[in-house]
């Protein structure tokens, strides 16, 4: 099996042939840095993480330049900063942080370059001259815009027909626009609101041109993969599209378009606007598990469900992925004192992220490791289980801790380890003491907080139920 993903350029699976396999470019549109990410804006972060693994796996990690970037010049930064009182290098500063934190607690690694809108400000002035020199764009009031009446197949990306790309864009009428459609490529920035000086005074990006010029500058003016939630695919990368391709006189701009579905709360899309969401870090913070646990739980959660199907956020999703989880790890330590045979590839995992990342086929294959590896006899048969469980692992981004910190890492505020192995302790005297009535209390007690004592022949164990 080769790579194939699903193309919503073409609307069908394709087979991945990237343009140089020694230079393997991917770009998703990043955070917009004004508040906390929601679990739903977790999903784009978790899935393209995904993704970056299976590329660096088949190409190689030097081979593969994962892009994501920072939207750090938008209205919405603005209008918070304002609301907030602080400034807007305080703002983005503080949110850049959170962002990377709680993706980080997800498991989420860091992506290879991560362009800063306010970086490349140069790039987007150059970009909307060469598009007015072009004939693309105009300038208006101010306002540089992008003329769609001059690009024949704009609209080709979401395969929307006039009307509904002027619904859909919610584009203000504006009357210096020359046509409803066409959308901002720089604006003025009255007083002393955020802004840059241009050759149309004054002014700031529009948030379509930022990730033509990162993407350009990180990846050139053709390159492989763009990912982003579905809702970016109008007006935002039909934007990109038509910005770059017009700039650069190219035919393509990213040859292989990804998009993930929605993450929802009864059916209806999480989202700021509507108030159906749980912010990462409330959700971490809610879980009695300690963070590295309960961001594992989460990250399991978002890989449960095909990457492009709608996923309802509930807490039976959430208790399955622990079950799974905890599967998984008694796999784990059933195995300690083995030697993973780490030249293991877990090659069925990576037939089925293969197929369009499918990542729940995938946990499922991981799950049956882990079930052949709990009757597996012969250290040489164990060995070579431990390493396909800790490849595939390592491939989905879970399994990164140690057992020990995931049967015990759960600690809540109330009782960490340490509280646990004196009441254990006391647990003991009061049995030598035959004082049966305090050991029972003890072991009911934790019990009612969720922890399991298991007394073997080597004494006293437990772990969260
Ligand atoms: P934003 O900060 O709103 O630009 O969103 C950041 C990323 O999260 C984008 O790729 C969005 O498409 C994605 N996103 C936003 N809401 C959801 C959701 N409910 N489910 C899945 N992805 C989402
Ligand atoms: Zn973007």
């Amino acid at each position: 099996m080769t790579l194939h993903l699903y193309n919503t350029a073409s609307r069908q699976k394709e087979e991945f042939v990237p343009s140089d396999p020694k230079r393997v470019g991917m770009y998703v549109c990043g955070p917009t840095v004004y508040d906390t990410a929601h679990i739903g804006n977790a999903r784009p972060a978790v899935v393209f993480d995904v993704l970056a693994r299976l590329l660096r796996h088949i190409y190689g990690k030097e081979h593969v330049i994962y892009v994501r970037n920072i939207t750090d010049v938008e209205d919405k930064i603005i209008e918070a900063a304002a609301e907030n009182g602080e400034t807007i290098a305080e703002l983005t500063a503080r949110t850049t942080k959170a962002y990377h934190d709680d993706m980080g607690a997800l498991g989420v690694d860091l992506p290879d370059r991560e362009p800063k809108a306010t970086e490349h400000i140069d790039g987007m002035i150059n970009m909307a001259r060469t598009l007015i020199e072009k004939g693309h764009a105009y300038e208006a009031e101010g306002h540089v815009l992008f003329d769609v009446q001059s690009m024949p197949n704009y609209g080709g990306l979401s395969q929307r027909n006039r009307d509904e790309m002027i619904e859909g864009a919610r584009v203000e009428v504006a009357p210096y626009k020359k046509d409803p459609a066409d959308f901002v490529l720089w604006k003025p920035s009255p007083g002393d609101m955020m802004g840059w000086e241009s050759p149309w005074g004054k002014g700031r990006p529009g948030w379509h041109i930022e990730c033509s010029v990162m993407s350009k500058a990180e990846l050139g003016e053709v390159f492989d993969i763009h990912g982003g939630g579905r809702d970016l695919i109008f007006p935002h990368h039909e934007n990109e599209v038509a910005q770059s391709c017009c700039a650069n006189d190219t035919e393509t701009y990213a040859r292989y378009w990804v998009h993930n579905g929605f993450l929802t709360v009864d059916g209806k899309k999480m989202s700021k606007s509507l108030g159906n969401f749980f912010t990462v870090r409330d959700l971490l913070g809610l879980s009695t598990k300690l963070e590295k646990c309960a961001g594992e739980i989460y990250r399991f959660v978002l890989l449960n469900t095909d990457y492009r199907q709608p996923l309802n956020w509930t807490e039976d999703g959430v208790q399955n992925a622990e079950n799974s989880l905890n599967t998984l790890y008694t796999a784990l330590q059933k195995l300690e004192g083995v030697d993973a045979d780490l030249s293991q590839t877990a090659d069925r995992i990576v037939e089925h992220l293969e197929n369009d990342i499918d990542t729940p086929f995938a946990l499922k294959e991981l799950i049956a490791i882990a079930k052949q590896a709990n009757v597996a006899e012969g250290d040489d048969e164990k060995a070579r289980l431990k390493g396909q469980l800790v490849h595939g692992g390592y491939l989905l981004g879970i399994l990164q801790q140690s057992v020990d910190d995931w049967f015990k890492g759960g600690a809540s505020d109330e009782l960490d380890a340490d509280g646990i192995e004196a009441l254990i302790q006391e647990r003991i005297e009061a049995r030598q003491n035959k004082d049966f009535a305090r050991s029972d209390e003890i072991r009911d007690s934790l019990k009612e907080q969720g922890i399991i004592l298991e007394d073997g022949p080597d004494g006293t164990t437990w772990k969260r139920g």
